[in-house]
């Protein structure tokens, strides 16, 4: 089957191997019937950027009696919308996707569906296209909980074709960490992050959350505010990041190693791109010199939203403007992670070296019960929060468009750019005609806590 991160660049291209989670799922006896529709390599929050045009949000039509002619063309969601609109439309019983930023949860939150980013590493990315090396996670859709649970004990394994595959000791390390001393909801700690209620949230979103908090708390739960102060930062410097790395994946596709050179197809620009970013095409009687093929090609082959941002990532890495930008986006990211890390009672084990030297543990990952939580034994054992800001906009809605597509992600980067699993449990408040997504994230490696944890929410 081809694969062209919906974009023009790929049109033609049919990778001579399968991606590792692909191989994963055939061995389990999964049947591959399709790839999906997204955001021009993964780039956006509607999955309107994409060469095969936007993805209608399928979610009325299969929920509800709304007569066809009086139903909304609504987002579903991006950059993995396709895959999102797949499984609510019952076409298969999980999609994977990509999240980078957001990806999965957005779509699932759009289309009241179940959208899992686990932990960064434990899904091999190998085969994936790439489109932020540091922060791209496979993602898991399907219509609840137990069937991502079932999809992601197939695909968390160790690659060592992925240099970013977590070991099997800091797996087992954050497992044992995870198991949690609660059952049910009596004994869970749950945080309530306030920076995650911002004044865009609409009503629609903020009343059924809140209900929700207010029946985990009537089950035993105990609900804790907390405070992650640098979340107000945190979309800023993820759009920083994923640009500069985008620019230099962007880079292979050349019309050389990847991507047909201009002279050989019957290249155009496709019209569901719009009008965008029009970079002039150099002269076509100038296709013998390298760089004017590459050009031409570049400025054909990437729509726009891809050629804003390779040039934002250029820009962010330019001498002038990588202090300012790229390092202060570096830093950010860091206090996101302290932010985290301060408020989790597991330890991070991903970037965390056990003191007690290998030769003291019966086995490599059996860390003393006193160094696998945080020292004081406070903080919680996961957070809840919106997965969005409001429910899924209008296709063309003009709220959306240039920096309100953005915006769309501001509560699903934070646990991008710190690495955490994070999964979007779909409410269906009885009085809205759309569903409002619901999200756990867990400390590092605390997949099959969140996991339980969504379960008992759906
Ligand atoms: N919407 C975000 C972006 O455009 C996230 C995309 C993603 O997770 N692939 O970068």
């Amino acid at each position: 089957m081809p694969t062209t991160a919906s974009s023009m660049m790929l049109k033609d291209f049919t990778p001579p191997f399968d991606a590792t989670v692909v191989t994963l799922l055939r061995e389990w006896g999964a049947e591959i019937i399709g790839k999906a529709n997204c955001d021009e390599f993964g780039m956006g929050s509607l999955n309107t950027h994409s060469v095969h045009g936007p993805v209608v949000n399928p979610f009325q039509a299969h929920s509800s009696s709304v007569p066809w002619v009086e139903r909304e063309r609504r987002s579903a969601g991006g950059s993995s919308g396709g895959s999102a609109a797949a499984v609510v439309a019952g076409m298969c019983s999980a999609a994977l996707s990509t999240d980078t930023g957001g990806s999965t949860r957005l779509p699932a939150s759009y289309c009241g569906i179940v959208g899992f980013k686990p932990s960064y590493g434990l899904i091999s990315r190998w085969g994936v296209i790439s489109f932020a090396d540091s922060l791209d996670c496979v993602g898991i859709m399907t219509k609840d909980v137990s069937g991502t649970r079932h999809v992601f004990e197939a695909l968390n394994v160790y690659d060592p074709k992925d240099p970013t595959s977590a070991s099997a000791n800091a797996r087992e390390m954050a497992h044992r960490a995870s198991a949690g001393t609660w059952t049910g909801l009596k004994g869970l700690r749950i945080g309530i992050p306030q920076e995650y209620f911002p004044s865009e949230l609409s009503d629609e979103v903020l009343t059924p959350v809140r209900a929700a908090i207010e029946k985990l708390a009537s089950e035993g739960a105990k609900i804790i505010p907390v405070s992650l102060p640098s979340t107000q930062y945190a979309l800023s410097a993820y759009y920083v990041i994923s640009s500069a790395e985008a620019n230099s994946n962007m880079s292979r596709y050349d019309g050389v190693q990847y991507g047909k050179p201009i002279y050989m197809s019957s290249f155009r620009r496709c019209s569901s791109f719009g009008s965008g970013l029009h970079v002039p095409l150099p002269p076509a009687s100038d296709l013998t010199n390298t760089a004017s093929i590459y050009s031409r090609t570049r400025s054909a082959g990437f729509g726009p939203e891809v050629q804003k941002r390779i040039l934002l990532g250029t820009y962010a890495l330019t001498a002038d403007a990588f202090d300012n930008y790229f390092l202060q986006a570096q830093r950010i990211r860091q206090l996101v992670r302290d932010d985290f890390n301060r408020v989790f009672h597991v330890r991070d084990f991903l970037s965390y070296s056990p003191k007690t030297p290998t030769a003291e543990r019966s086995e490599p990952w059996a860390v003393p019960d006193d160094e696998v939580s945080h020292p004081l034994r406070t903080g919680v054992d996961v957070l809840i929060h919106p997965s969005a800001i409001r429910t899924a906009p209008l296709l063309g809605a003009p709220e959306t468009d240039g920096l309100g597509a953005y915006v769309q992600d501001v509560l699903t980067v934070p646990a991008s750019l710190a690495g955490l699993p994070a999964l979007s449990v779909p409410l269906r408040p009885r009085d809205q005609e759309w569903p409002v997504g619901i999200s756990v994230v867990g400390q590092w490696g605390c997949d099959e806590m969140v996991l339980r944890v969504g379960q008992v929410i759906e």
